[in-house]
């Protein structure tokens, strides 16, 4: 089997390379195939099928060949060879590579970290990840089964940071009521200052004595004031890093405690100060927090 030496589309005439324009129509409708949706492993196995040569007397097409092929700038007239594809046509392709994450295959660093750290909401299970080309199941013990692509998982993880950099107040909710735990003892006398109010007849030293007894149970049960003491540092973080950097091993791990799935339409991030994002996945704005 002879191997080619020039990319598919070109053939080497009197020492010039010079376009082959059948293979070039053929390159012209790989690129349109992917475009409009075809996977390239099906794009490979189609010109199998249909027995078009890859090289004299070779067949072998396989995904692969069509990756290089998408990326290949030499279609688009890089290093001096003829143009077979036009530059809009070669974007597109690319955008679409992009946003299907074909890049992001289980050697991904990322993708390594979400595995690390992604749960079934419902159960509190760890996921674990099956890929079948390019749909992964991810799939929890109790036997809850997302379909996520990858692609997707990703904006959505990248989108929780772009919303929190633009509103910060995500971060806010109110989860200084999270900072406690409501023990019996707190519940005791969170009632009894209730009572006490809707009696109407407390002294303000007794309401004083019962509003800061109460808050000195709450305070004591707080492990830390997480909250106070993290927000400002996931903002600051947020804020100075990159966008292109959100997805990095490094800055999930610098404020996020764990990524959970929920219903298979959301994901939700917890972070070191305790707030939890929520986002829609494949596409929308913030839905809300919590
Ligand atoms: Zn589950």
């Amino acid at each position: 089997m002879k191997n080619r030496m020039l990319p598919y589309g070109y053939i080497m005439t009197n020492g010039d390379i010079v376009v082959d324009e059948i293979e070039a129509e053929i390159v012209n409708n790989i690129f349109q195939a992917y475009i409009d949706g075809e996977f390239l492993s099906q794009i490979a196995e189609e010109l199998k099928v249909q027995r078009v040569p890859f090289f004299e007397g070779n067949y072998e097409w396989n995904k692969n060949k069509i990756y290089r092929m998408i990326q290949d700038t030499r279609y688009t007239g890089a290093k001096n060879y003829p143009i077979i594809v036009d530059k809009e046509l070669f974007e597109r392709a690319n955008r679409t590579k992009e946003e299907r994450g074909f890049q992001v295959d289980k050697s991904s660093p990322t993708i390594e970290w979400i595995k690390r750290n992604f749960y079934c909401y419902k159960c509190g299970k760890k996921l674990i990840r099956y890929k079948y080309s390019e749909s992964v199941r991810w799939a929890c013990k109790n036997g809850c089964a997302f379909y996520i692509k990858d692609a997707d998982l990703l904006n959505g993880i990248r989108g929780v940071f772009e919303d929190i950099r633009r509103e910060p107040s995500l971060l806010q909710n109110d989860h200084r009521a999270d900072n406690y735990r409501i023990t019996p003892d707190i519940a005791r006398q969170t009632a009894e200052i209730n009572r006490a109010i809707n009696g109407g007849n407390m002294s303000f030293e007794i309401g004083k004595k019962l509003v800061l007894s109460c808050a000195t149970v709450k305070f004591a049960t707080c492990e830390e004031n997480r909250f106070e003491a993290y927000t400002d540092y996931i903002l600051d973080i947020v804020k100075n890093t990159d966008e292109k950097e959100y997805l990095s091993p490094r800055f999930l791990s610098e404020i996020v405690t764990q990524i959970a799935v929920k219903n298979g339409t959301h994901i939700v991030v917890s972070l070191i100060n305790g707030s939890v994002v929520t986002k829609l996945i494949g596409g929308g704005n913030n839905a809300n927090t919590k």
